[in-house]
């Protein structure tokens, strides 16, 4: 079973706009989506939510008012000062470490699961389909990204799938690092300017850190033929294969307004180029 990760190095570079179109021509795939803070492929799937799991991120503590005796042996041990004056737990600085439920002398406190998200599977016109959604405020995405990539490898194998797709977090951070495990081939989406560049070179980096295979596209290539031919000669000077230019295309914007992948859509020069560029990761896997 093969794993290939879509990523930009920030948002907005039409990453699930090229992925939704990738998830039209898999064949036999399992679809996961690694975005856990702000996921969107959804938006397009329309999946069929089969089972929906809680997942808890830390433990937090909660204290029984009528054991507590008042002793401060708990706010003496937060090193992170979540316990004020009157030993009230202030949730938003508490990082869960637990040493105030340990400490405490007559059991007060104890440590619960604390839910930060949802994970869900589902089923979508395409085949199966791992998303999840991470709660507003939660920082466990890493954490959560992992849960969505063992589901999906579950799934991959319980139904004798030979590929999974992800469509991962823009950025470099956490969620990012996490999605990269295990994967046989990136394909880092970018656009042709001066950001767009400088993105492109800091998401290179993680990937050539952890020895990963790693492709380029250009999306939106003609805004900018001076940038196109800067980022051209980038991955020719640094041996990274660059597998696709796709033009501006105001009618991508048409095809997500009716929740429709690029393909599905119509027979563009949009749609021939996400064609190309997928023939040519198969042929790189
Ligand atoms: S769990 Fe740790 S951080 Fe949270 S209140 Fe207790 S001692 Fe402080
Ligand atoms: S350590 Fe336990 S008993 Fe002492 S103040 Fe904290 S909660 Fe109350």
């Amino acid at each position: 079973m093969k794993q290939i990760l879509v990523i930009s190095g920030k948002g907005g570079t039409g990453k699930t706009t090229l992925v939704a179109g990738f998830v039209s021509l898999a064949e036999n795939a399992v679809m996961a989506d690694c975005d856990v803070d702000a996921p969107d492929l959804h938006i397009i799937l329309k999946p069929d939510i089969q089972e929906e799991i809680p997942f808890y991120a830390l433990k937090i503590p909660v204290k029984d008012e009528s054991r507590c005796i008042e002793c401060g042996k708990c706010r003496e041990a937060c090193r992170f000062n979540a316990i004020d004056e009157n030993f009230n737990i202030d949730e938003f600085r508490c990082e869960g470490c637990g040493a105030c439920a340990f400490i405490c002398p007559v059991d007060a406190i104890e440590m619960i699961d604390s839910e930060a998200g949802k994970l869900y599977i589902s089923r979508t016109r395409f085949g199966p389909f791992v998303h999840a959604q991470l709660n507003i405020g939660e920082e466990a995405s890493g954490k959560l990204v992992i849960e969505v990539k063992r589901k999906a490898k579950e799934l991959a194998e319980k139904e004798n799938k030979e590929l999974i797709l992800i469509d991962g977090s823009p950025g470099i951070g956490c969620p990012v690092i996490a999605s990269l495990s295990g994967v046989d081939l990136a394909l880092i989406v970018t656009e042709p300017t001066v950001s767009g560049i400088h993105d492109l070179e800091r998401i290179l980096g993680v990937t050539k850190h952890f020895g990963i295979k790693t492709s380029v596209c250009i999306n939106k290539f003609d805004i900018n033929k001076e940038k196109t031919n800067e980022i051209e000669n980038f991955c020719n000077e640094n041996g990274i294969p660059l597998i696709g230019r796709i033009p501006y295309d105001p009618s991508i914007t048409t095809a997500m307004i009716e929740l429709k992948t690029v393909i599905e859509f119509s027979s563009s020069q949009t749609s021939e180029e996400v064609k190309k560029i997928w023939s040519k990761i198969i042929e790189m896997l």
